[in-house]
């Protein structure tokens, strides 16, 4: 049944999140957010899959992460309905993994940068109207490419669907997307980090069953939690130091034997970025023997979740070396330190140094990009082969340099040349050059 002339397109996603891949069993904020709006302007909005996406004149599309372009590529790039020249609707797309559209920019007509709120009613109000000429800053109109401000939150969002508590990050870690395209907002009864006692804590996205908090204020944790998250985002205080997180290793041994103070099990979900510009091995060793010499009463189990390093658009790291080895995925499920009050062991679901690889080339891509991408997404040899091989295989036919290697603030064009965040390009480019 059509009620509407819009839809927003659900599609699967290139890695399944939970059993349930539809938006009720993926809680996508920022697609409920954009239905919201629409809405209380009168808008109705359907949900369309790829095949039925032609009954509607116009088609949203939310792509949550860098991995959500091989998902929504893979789904319309052999379809005649979705080719550049029979299409016959128009497609919006935004989200968070909206940095570079490049490689999808003959299936989508208008990229929306950054909050997507105060642009999408008067967006879709000119495109059902009629009108092929929308403007502003932050909205792309593929397939062209040209220069874009990616949009900051002019308030948070409270509404019945979601009430927001804060947006962005003071701490402005080198590598970070989030802090660099989201300027921090707060709201008051958050305090200034958003808190649970007198802690940062994030529950928001799990019911506050999981909280997510920042590593040095384990400390002010008050009550026991079965899980925590948080995050060290290096393997050596030299790196963590180097690129944001200052964290030392005597807060790591500190921290881990607080959270042993109460009783029974912990958990403690560490995030952690691998690869970073300059790391060895000794770097990595650093955090092994730290845990090692972590000595609980109470017994707490630190998962390692390591995700390899990516130079994301817009931050000052964008302009660094990616490298591609050790493969993260080669630590999957290894034990660090087993005794009887302290486990830690790496997560068993660290990406590969291919998935690395993947994200790499889209967020560097540009228009020599496509007929890489193409190979990447359906050849069925890279499909079905071992991580290192699929590398191999795509290397023997493509120079994959351009999105491996460093890049000069000064040079003419980095391959993200058009994404400008509230923070100037070039003051981007002081900060990498004296890291
Ligand atoms: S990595 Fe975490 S602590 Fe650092 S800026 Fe991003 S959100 Fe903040």
């Amino acid at each position: 049944m059509k009620n509407s002339d819009i839809a927003f397109l659900v599609y699967q996603p290139e890695r399944a999140r939970r059993k349930n891949n539809s938006f009720d069993g993926n809680d996508n904020v920022g697609a409920k957010v954009i239905i919201d709006v629409l809405s209380k302007n009168g808008v109705s909005v359907d949900f369309c899959s790829v095949a039925s996406a032609h009954k509607y004149k116009l088609v949203l599309l939310s792509l949550t992460s860098t991995y959500d372009c091989i998902a929504f590529y893979k789904a319309v790039a052999l379809r005649q309905d979705w080719s550049p020249a029979k299409r016959k609707f128009i497609v919006i797309g935004g989200g968070f993994g909206m940095q570079n559209p490049t490689v999808l920019r003959k299936h989508i007509d208008y990229a929306v940068f950054g909050r997507g709120e105060d642009i999408i009613y008067p967006l879709v109000s000119a495109v059902l109207g009629g009108s092929n000429s929308y403007e502003h800053e932050s909205v792309m109109h593929l397939p062209d490419i040209y220069s874009v401000k990616i949009q900051q939150a002019k308030r948070l969002y409270d509404s019945d669907v979601f009430k927001e508590g804060f947006v962005g990050c003071g701490n402005m870690c080198k590598f970070c997307h989030y802090s660099w395209v989201r300027k921090r907002m707060h709201n008051a009864n958050y305090g200034e980090n958003g808190k649970i006692g007198e802690t940062y804590v994030q529950g928001t996205l799990t019911n506050n069953n999981s909280p997510e908090m920042l590593f040095k204020d384990i400390p002010k944790i008050t009550k026991k939690y079965g899980r925590i998250r948080t995050a060290l985002d290096g393997f050596s205080e030299r790196l963590r130091f180097t690129y944001g997180k200052k964290i030392t290793d005597k807060e790591i041994k500190a921290n881990v034997e607080y959270l042993g103070e109460f009783e029974k099990t912990t958990v403690l979900i560490i995030y952690n970025i691998g690869n970073m510009p300059s790391e060895t091995q000794d770097d990595r060793d650093s955090l092994y023997g730290t845990l090692c010499d972590v000595k609980p009463k109470n017994r707490v189990i630190a998962i390692i979740h390591t995700t390899p390093f990516r130079a994301s658009l817009a931050t000052p790291l964008q302009y660094a070396e990616v490298q591609l080895n050790p493969s993260m995925s080669d630590l999957r499920f290894k034990t660090i330190v087993d005794t009887p009050t302290f486990l830690s062991k790496h997560s068993m679901s660290n990406e590969s140094n291919f998935s690395q690889l993947q994200t790499t080339i889209i967020e560097r891509a540009t228009e020599g990009t496509d007929a890489l991408f193409h190979t990447m997404c359906f050849s069925s040899k890279i499909k079905n082969n071992i991580a290192a091989k699929k590398i191999r295989l795509l290397s023997n036919n493509f120079d994959l340099k351009p999105y491996l290697r460093r890049y000069h603030p000064d040079e003419e064009k980095h391959p993200g040349w058009f994404l400008n965040t509230y923070i100037q390009t070039k003051t981007l480019g002081k900060i990498f050059l004296k890291t």
